[in-house]
């Protein structure tokens, strides 16, 4: 004989289950309609050309676990223009928001991190060689444009509204910084300082160092 608490135990327990399988099989058959990363990689890049006003160069995705830096999740080799490389779980990821509520964080990490790559510029991916202890300007400019145009974007390919967090979170917040005082913007979110922003990753290597040059000494002015 199952008393009352336990027999309400096991029906649960079982629904949980049910749920779960049911949450998963959903999960397998929209993954298997979900376009490839390729397919992502080129419609991302198509908005946004038409976005910035600039024709993105094509890239081609290769999946793959051999990256140089153990920790990356993807790469761009100075010497493989045209290409760029990503791990096969965050090329999965890429695909497309299809499980729970729960995925979306880690599912929409897979977009941002194709529209990370495909915003690094071979003729500009070089312009500065890190040192220790700096940040990298060149991950603090590409990572802070890919979070200013994720949100659209992901309304645009999926229509979902999403939050994304910065990959590189003190140079994002360097180049957010100094887009405030090179536009004279009151906030790094007003429209001037999205524009700076914009130009600063549009520009070439020197165009980059005087736009920098420039927030940088009028943020000194500031104190
Ligand atoms: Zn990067």
């Amino acid at each position: 004989m199952i008393d009352r608490p336990k027999l309400t135990f096991w029906v649960l327990a079982v629904l949980a289950c049910v749920g779960a399988w049911v949450a998963l099989a959903l999960g397998a058959s929209r993954a298997a309609g979900a376009p490839g990363v390729q397919t992502v990689s080129d419609r991302a890049g198509e908005w946004m050309s038409r976005t910035l006003g600039v024709e993105l160069e094509p890239r081609r995705v290769i999946v793959t676990d051999e990256l140089y830096y153990p920790n990356s999740r993807a790469e761009v080799w100075p010497g493989e223009p045209g290409v760029y490389r990503i791990r096969p779980e965050i090329a999965q990821l890429a695909r497309g928001p299809w499980l729970s509520f729960e995925d979306r964080g880690p599912t929409l990490l897979g977009l941002h991190v194709v529209v990370h790559e495909r915003l690094h510029r071979h003729e500009t991916v070089a312009c500065w060689e890190q040192r220790p202890g700096q940040i990298d300007v060149e991950e603090g400019i590409v990572d802070a444009l890919a979070l200013d145009l994720l949100p659209a974007l992901a309304w645009h390919l999926y229509g979902e509204r999403v939050r994304f967090f910065a990959q590189w979170g003190h140079e994002v917040a360097a180049i957010r910084a100094l887009s405030r005082f090179g536009s004279g913007a009151r906030t790094w979110r007003d429209r001037p300082a999205r524009m700076w922003r914009r130009a600063l990753w549009a520009a070439d290597c020197a165009g980059r160092e005087a736009m920098i040059a420039a927030a940088a000494g009028r943020a000194a002015v500031a104190g």
